[in-house]
């Protein structure tokens, strides 16, 4: 009889063919969601990005659920989370770096006006200026200083910005000026010249970038959203964009990924778009996170960031 844990995989559509060479090589026994029939009593372990409703609740057996992203609100948003069952969030410094990598990139965009060159070059014209903004009066505000949220601060300071940044709990980062809590929230906001979301998708950050929060940013600012669809009103942003309040927007989640091509948001001309690809979490790098995390739980210990079912992330 096979003595081996068993691991379902629920793989977010093509994406599966990424990590089932690699997981079948794993000492675990590989069951493929939507492929493979399977006893749901037999099920010890799962990995997953957001899990049909109702699926892992009836997985009665189950010993502990992965998360193929940091981020874990496609498993508890619809409060049917079993949640005797811990649950393991995926924290590697390769999402880190690569997302700071982005995040630095977008700033950078917009603050050497990039896009507008070009514009410029698509009509041969020669758009040579000073930038009308130093480097030293561009501040930027970071919403979220987790895992992410604090590699990306301290890369943007590299740079020569003023970085400041909004989480719930005070942090100590020299070079990173820190407000915490709702009380602080919109004296963080009177200051950000450029808002980069990097907040857990929970029942308190979903919508938060609305009409009020882009009200209190300073008149030309610019917001990047590489956190979660959700945590953006669209209609909100559209309208602080046509008013001419906000001077942009980068975009790489939306509330309904794909983005439908009859959204608004891909011909908006204040509006960058990307596909999700801020920082991917890299197969095999999610793979030895699940394999080391089922051997610990199969030892009778807990992996690291299990996540705080009351905080939601
Ligand atoms: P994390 O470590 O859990 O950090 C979340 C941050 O949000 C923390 O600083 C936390 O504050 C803050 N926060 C949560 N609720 C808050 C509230 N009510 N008020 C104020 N602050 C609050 O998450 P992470 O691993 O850095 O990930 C950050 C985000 O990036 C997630 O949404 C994730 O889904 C997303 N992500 C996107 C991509 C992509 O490709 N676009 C890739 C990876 C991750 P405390 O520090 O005080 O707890």
């Amino acid at each position: 009889m096979d003595k081996r844990p068993t691991l379902l995989l629920i793989a977010p559509g093509k994406w599966g063919t990424l990590w089932i060479d690699k997981l079948q090589a794993g000492p675990i026994r590989l069951v493929v969601h939507g492929r493979d029939a399977y006893a749901t009593d037999a099920i010890d372990y799962a990995l997953s990005f957001r899990p049909p409703p109702g699926l892992l609740k009836s997985l009665r057996n189950l010993k502990g659920v992965f998360s193929l992203g940091a981020g874990v609100d496609g498993f508890l948003e619809n409060g049917d989370y079993p949640e005797r069952v811990p649950l393991v969030r995926f924290v590697d410094e390769t999402l880190a770096v690569e997302m700071a990598q982005f995040v630095v990139m977008q700033v950078l965009i917009h603050h050497r006006r990039q896009r507008l060159f070009d514009a410029a070059q698509a009509q041969k014209k020669w758009a040579q200026m000073v930038l009308p903004r130093r480097t030293e009066d561009t501040r930027v505000g970071l919403l979220g200083l987790g895992e992410i949220g604090l590699l990306c601060a301290e890369r943007i300071a590299d740079h020569g910005f003023p970085v400041s940044g909004w989480s719930r709990t005070r942090k100590a980062a020299p070079r990173v000026t820190s407000f915490a809590g709702d009380d602080e929230r919109d004296a963080f906001l009177g200051q950000a010249d450029i808002l980069v979301c990097l907040l857990s998708l929970t029942r308190h950050t979903k919508g938060i970038l609305n009409a009020g929060t882009f009200a209190a940013m300073p008149a030309g600012a610019f917001v990047i959203n590489v956190a979660r669809g959700g945590h953006l009103v669209e209609a909100d942003l559209v309208a602080a964009l046509d008013s001419g309040h906000l001077s942009g927007a980068l975009l790489d989640v939306f509330e309904t990924e794909p983005l439908p091509p009859t959204s608004p948001l891909w011909s908006h001309p204040k509006i960058a778009v990307t596909p999700h690809v801020a920082a991917i979490s890299q197969p095999g790098v999610v793979v030895k996170f699940a394999l080391d995390g089922i051997a610990a739980f199969e030892r009778g210990e807990r992996p690291d960031n299990i996540v705080d079912v009351k905080t939601a992330y």
